[in-house]
């Protein structure tokens, strides 16, 4: 009894990260991410319970009595941006080896670090693809409870894989008797194991389809799942009323799992013109992580990944680079997934640019990160623009990240559902 008495006193002792109050923000831009329109002086008002109940000139909208602006009239205000592809409790420095040591629950405690960083780099809701345990539950829930800071999150809880594949952990010898939580194999089990992870809490299903970069023993071009599993995997989740992310390097496993009906191809490295077709055909999205290449040719070695991975990633990120580029002109559609945990948190906004360089005009990268994101997330009514009816999540940047993509790497202000969050242009 005393130790609950503690914490009890403690709990009291902390502010509550939650929102209270009507409000209102008025920017000297914003951007409308549907038309593409840059509107000038624009005030956005939200009610008690952060959700978005007017947006116009400063002129015609008419304030209710006592709410004061935030004066955000020196910066171009957005949507919160949107990260459909990250693991929130994972590190660069937790690859190979070194990560056998971390337990799940000190994996939990890096998720709570890693939603702020995300967070206050104006990331207002991620999709994280993948986590030991339930990690990720435990780090929404945390959230949505109040009790840390963090994005919005869709969760998957461990990703479904092969015996054997990137998604089982093949770094210890037989006598160890290690298989990661999520291996299952053969149409009835993968439908248990969707099951299961629905059980314990997962918004959405992650599987790997094809062999990875970061993973020992197998190749990213290999099939793992069968044409047959990922069929069952993609109809016991919609069943369930969740939607699917695989992870496909590989070019018919691309094309495996788009003919299954998995809503999304993470990575899409290899994808030929059968697979563009065929994606387009289907409305399957493909998320392209085409800025952390650069972090694992340059850091990995330091970071404790396998020699065998660096070697991969050689070979990979160029053909995914153009593929991208490929992609996108033959009018795939996109959003926008950094696989950040790969790279250091809170560097998500980096994939900007060179999303830019590879063939996208800066209009049709935010796209990527707003409307596209949270059409991918079946969330389009809430989040990934500023309108009545979604929830009052907008950062604010210097410039115009229209002409000046990498503005969005340097967020000044970030609101989440009508809570600011940070505030770097408030008077000092
Ligand atoms: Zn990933």
């Amino acid at each position: 009894m005393r130790h609950s008495l503690v914490t009890f006193v403690c709990v009291l002792a902390l502010p509550p990260i939650t929102h209270a109050a009507p409000g209102a923000v008025r920017c000297g831009k914003v951007l409308d991410v549907r038309s593409g329109q840059m509107l000038t002086d624009q005030v956005v008002l939200f009610d008690v319970g952060g959700t978005i109940t007017s947006i116009g000139s400063s002129s015609s909208l008419k304030l209710p009595g006592g709410i004061i602006p935030v004066d955000l009239s020196h910066a171009t205000c957005l949507p919160g941006l949107i990260d459909v592809h990250t693991h929130l409790t994972g590190d660069p420095t937790g690859n190979g080896y070194a990560g056998l040591g971390i337990s799940i629950p000190r994996e939990a405690v890096t998720g709570v670090k890693n939603a702020r960083l995300t967070l206050f780099a104006g990331f207002t809701t991620v999709r994280n693809v993948g986590a030991d345990g339930f990690a990720d539950i435990a780090l929404r829930d945390g959230i949505d409870a109040g009790e840390i800071e963090g994005p919005r999150m869709r969760v998957s809880g461990p990703p479904l894989g092969i015996t054997g594949g990137h998604c089982d952990n093949n770094l210890l010898p037989s006598e160890y008797h290690y298989k990661a939580d999520g291996v299952a194999d053969g149409p009835w089990a993968v439908r248990a194991k969707v099951r299961e992870v629905v059980k314990y809490g997962a918004d959405v299903i992650k599987v790997c389809a094809s062999g990875g970069v970061l993973s020992k023993g197998d190749a990213p071009g290999t099939p793992q799942y069968t044409l047959e599993e990922l069929q069952a995997i993609a109809e016991e989740a919609h069943k369930l009323g969740r939607k699917v992310a695989a992870h496909a390097h590989g070019t018919q496993s691309i094309k495996d799992a788009i003919r299954a009906g998995i809503d999304s191809i993470e990575h899409s490295s290899l994808i030929d013109d059968e697979g563009i077709a065929l994606a387009r055909q289907h409305g399957t999205y493909l998320v392209f992580d085409i800025y952390n290449d650069d972090f694992i040719l340059q850091e990995g070695a330091k970071a404790g990944m396998l020699p065998e991975s660096i070697e991969k990633e050689r070979k990979l990120g160029k053909l995914q680079r153009e593929n991208f580029r490929h992609a996108f002109q033959s009018g795939a559609k996109m959003a926008f997934g950094t696989d950040s945990g790969v790279y250091p948190h809170g560097d998500n906004a980096k994939q900007f640019a060179k999303m830019v360089e590879w063939g996208m005009k800066p209009l049709d990268a935010i796209h990527s990160a707003t409307i596209n994101a949270a059409d991918l997330l079946g969330w389009g009514d809430k989040i990934g623009a500023l309108e009545i009816g979604h929830y009052a999540d907008l950062i604010a940047v210097s410039g115009d990240p229209t002409s000046d993509m990498r503005a969005l790497e340097s967020v000044k202000f970030v609101m989440k559902g009508g809570t600011v969050v940070r505030n770097d242009l408030a008077a000092k």
